[in-house]
């Protein structure tokens, strides 16, 4: 997103689990039409030999970019393992890759997440740490919102003793248009329970992930 304009409409945030929202879908022809008028509106003729194929390619890269709207984050993480031997130290996934698009602009946002709980008697596989941002990725996004879906995703099925999440991402709407700032990177941050209340809690999470102060260090 630009942090120059669109702050004052900030969405209220969606309720965990919530996905596409009622209504009817289009069907993949009308998204097919839709795609020939942006062709259309961009000057070029959807007819043209170069562009025959190109509505058809769109919708089904958008099924891709979009597919975290068929998932519920709640149900990817319900099997949890209770049998940790005893084991209370931090959990840390870090350098999680994604590719997500902002919700102003439809431009790729690309970035690392970092993901930090402290168990309370339950543990997730590590991979449904990942897919769990994969799921809030792969939606229109803020990467605000993003960063406190997953951390509060994972506090409400896991009921940790705290959870971090730390997202670094670039924003295409920011380097290819509008202010034109390429090399701009936006860290957030979502710290809760001890993560929050616990300075050292706090400072093993942001040596682990490769940050020494308050602020991580840009990708
Ligand atoms: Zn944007």
């Amino acid at each position: 997103m630009s942090l120059l304009e669109e702050e004052e409409d900030m969405p209220p945030p969606s309720p965990l689990g919530a996905s596409r929202p009622p209504g009817r879908r289009p069907t993949r022809e009308e998204a097919e039409a839709a795609v020939r008028v942006l062709i259309e509106w961009a000057g070029d003729d959807p007819d043209r030999e170069g562009l025959q194929g190109t509505p058809g390619r769109v919708v089904r890269a958008y099924e891709e970019f979009f597919r975290g709207y068929e998932i519920d984050p709640v149900d990817l993480l319900q099997r949890t393992f209770a049998e940790v031997e005893g084991y209370d130290e931090m959990v840390v996934l870090k350098d999680i890759r994604f590719e997500s698009h902002c919700e102003h602009h439809l431009a790729p946002i690309i970035g690392r997440a970092h993901v930090a709980y402290l168990p309370s008697g339950r543990v997730v596989g590590i991979s449904k740490l990942a897919r769990l941002v994969e799921v809030y990725a792969k939606r229109l996004q803020i990467q605000e919102k993003m960063t406190a879906q997953i951390a509060n995703t994972l506090d409400e099925v896991l009921r940790p003793k705290g959870v971090g999440v730390v997202i670094e991402a670039a924003h295409q709407c920011m380097t290819t248009r509008g202010v034109h700032k390429p090399g701009v990177t936006m860290v957030t941050s979502r710290l809760l329970g001890c993560f929050r209340d616990d300075p050292s809690t706090r400072r093993e999470f942001l040596a682990m992930i490769g940050a020494t102060g308050s602020v991580p260090p840009n990708v």
